[in-house]
């Protein structure tokens, strides 16, 4: 049962097009639901916006996979003095990553303006060291917004606020997603849209090809992660394992790789359950996929945030791998096929 690589590639870079930073995901979930449906599968939206649905199996204990949706971003914090806008992150931002960035300002009546994030002592002609010495912080970044008011520039607050630009509105940041010839992808927001990618060809496979499983498995796509809460409800209470899909942190010291699917044995969380990442580490070794043993630094995961949410199950965390996370990303399409069989193994398991 070959993956179809290109209808996943395609879905993943559909979903890399439409902003979905956490806190602003319904346009993503919504996106989800349509896809979904037209696999044929009968999707539902959780109070709290997050994506479930079913595939029905055997008698064997049902079990659940988890991947999150939402992506980093940001909010309007202040209209500034000067016509830009202060920005307070939605994640965990380096903000030094995101200068120079274009963006998407969401105003509350829906209009959408544009911008670019810049430092503000950018203008090195105006500048000089200082502007180059700059720490780069949430204070010292500022957007542009590309808009006149009646013909003329934006000079002051009382201007950008004319526009319907205020404190709250979600600001999201250009992907600049690139799918290269040699499988490398380039993007922001590969974590976790990568693997939603996954589990869509996962679920398209079971339907498509009618696959038996041994057991009910749940889908779970999440909308607050980056925020550390995502999973924290939705894992159906009958689930006695849970595998979440998300990104695996490449670097150096890491044995992750963009070329690769990983299995993190522990993360900021601690360990996860023993028996079952061997059960996927036993599954990957059978099936000929390489998989990463790993440990991430400064992560966690869909799978913690249920267990503190004191869940009941074993859990596990699998993921292709992402280099520069929450920064410039890159992966490559192998990981995410590699991430999307072991899966399928799993399911079937
Ligand atoms: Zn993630």
């Amino acid at each position: 049962m070959p993956l179809e690589t290109a209808w996943m590639i395609e879905k993943l870079r559909q979903l890399l097009l439409i902003p979905s930073p956490t806190g602003f995901t319904s346009a993503a979930t919504d996106w989800l639901m349509l896809e979904l449906s037209e696999l044929g599968v009968a999707p539902k939206l959780t109070r709290k916006g997050a994506v479930t649905w079913t595939l029905s199996g055997g008698d064997a204990a049902p079990r659940a996979i988890a991947a999150h949706v939402d992506t980093l971003g940001a909010m309007v914090k202040e209209v500034k003095y000067n016509g830009r806008l202060k920005l307070t992150p939605l994640g965990g931002y380096d903000p030094s990553t995101i200068e120079g960035e274009q963006c998407v300002i969401h105003t509350a009546s829906g209009t959408e303006f544009t911008g670019t994030v810049l430092s503000t002592k950018q203008s090195t002609h105006v500048w000089g060291a200082e502007g180059r010495e700059l720490k780069r912080t949430f204070e010292t970044l500022e957007v542009r917004v590309d808009a006149l008011l009646h013909g003329h520039a934006l000079v002051n607050w009382h201007d950008t606020r004319a526009l319907g630009i205020e404190v709250g509105d979600f600001v999201s940041m250009d992907t600049r997603t690139q799918i290269l010839d040699n499988g490398y992808i380039k993007s922001r927001h590969l974590d976790n849209k990568a693997g939603v990618a996954a589990m869509l060809e996962v679920t398209r496979q079971v339907v498509r090809d009618g696959l038996e499983l041994p057991g009910a498995i749940h889908f779970l796509v999440t909308n607050y992660e980056e925020v550390g809460h995502g999973a924290a409800h939705g894992i159906p209470a009958d689930a006695v394992e849970v595998v979440a899909i998300d990104m695996a942190a490449v670097g150096d010291g890491q044995t992750s790789s963009e070329l690769h699917c990983s299995i993190c044995v522990k993360d900021s969380g601690g360990p996860y359950d023993h028996d079952l990442s061997q059960h996927l580490r036993g599954l990957a070794k059978a099936a000929g996929i390489e998989l990463k043993v790993d440990t991430y630094p400064f992560y966690s995961s869909d799978a913690t945030a249920a267990w503190s949410a004191g869940g009941d199950f074993r859990a596990a965390l699998i993921g292709p791998g992402v280099d520069a996370s929450h920064a410039f990303e890159r992966t490559h399409t192998k990981a995410i096929e590699d991430t999307a069989r072991l899966l399928l193994e799993y399911i079937r398991s």
